[in-house]
């Protein structure tokens, strides 16, 4: 290949980034729908899907990734603020769990019930760099050390210990592709391909 079929290549795959964001149930609720989607739209990126819906516990449980390494981070992320609070976990003791993935595994739980407790706005993006730009503009995960001006950082301060020993999942009001190949699965499950409007 040379180097400008290269480049046209990467142009291409630029101009056809697309990414998924739903608004989970507490930014329905809390009445912030119009206050998240105008930021997106203020960023440039395109919206070519969108739509409330109920979704199914089975939907989300696609949806959520069930491999060791995505479950077991979850977990990790657990004992890790335990930590920061110089919090030592005991798994067996405390969790009645045997492992780290046992423990993301409850987590994961706690976030299909919190998913499935109301509407959820889904949202298709498009744009270049539209996966980067959205995870930019939505903030971290943790929502009291998201930095303001991030959708986080500006309407959320759950807090991981509160959400953890209140046995539930983190509410951060959104949830957003963390790279492209998440997108296209994302993309795939919550959207028909008819169900996505290109327009210039
Ligand atoms: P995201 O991509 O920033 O949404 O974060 P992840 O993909 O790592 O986690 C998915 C969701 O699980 C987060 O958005 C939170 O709602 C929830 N979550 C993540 N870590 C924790 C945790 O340590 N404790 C609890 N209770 N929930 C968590
Ligand atoms: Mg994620």
């Amino acid at each position: 290949m040379s180097k400008m079929e290269k480049l046209e290549k990467i142009y291409k795959n630029l101009k056809e980034e697309k990414t998924l964001v739903l608004l989970k149930p507490d930014a329905v609720k809390r009445g912030l729908i119009g206050e998240i989607i105008k930021r997106f739209e203020n960023s440039g990126l395109k919206i070519i899907g969108l739509q409330m819906v109920k979704p199914t516990r089975n939907l989300l449980d696609k949806h959520y990734p069930k491999t060791k390494e995505w479950v077991e981070n979850l977990g990790n992320n657990f004992i890790k603020t335990c930590e920061e609070y110089k919090i030592k976990v005991d798994l067996k003791k405390d969790f009645n769990v045997n492992n780290v993935y046992e423990l993301g595994l409850k987590v994961r739980e706690w976030l299909l019930d919190y998913m499935c407790s109301g509407p959820i706005i889904k949202i298709a993006i498009k744009g270049p760099n539209a996966v980067e730009i959205v995870r930019k503009l939505v903030g971290t995960t943790l929502p009291f050390k998201s930095p303001p001006g991030t959708i986080r950082g500006d309407f959320s301060i759950d807090n991981p210990i509160i959400a953890n020993l209140e046995k539930r999942a983190i509410q951060n009001l959104i949830h957003a592709s963390g790279n492209k190949e998440e997108a296209k699965y994302e993309l795939n499950l919550w959207f028909k391909k008819n169900e996505l409007i290109d327009y210039n």
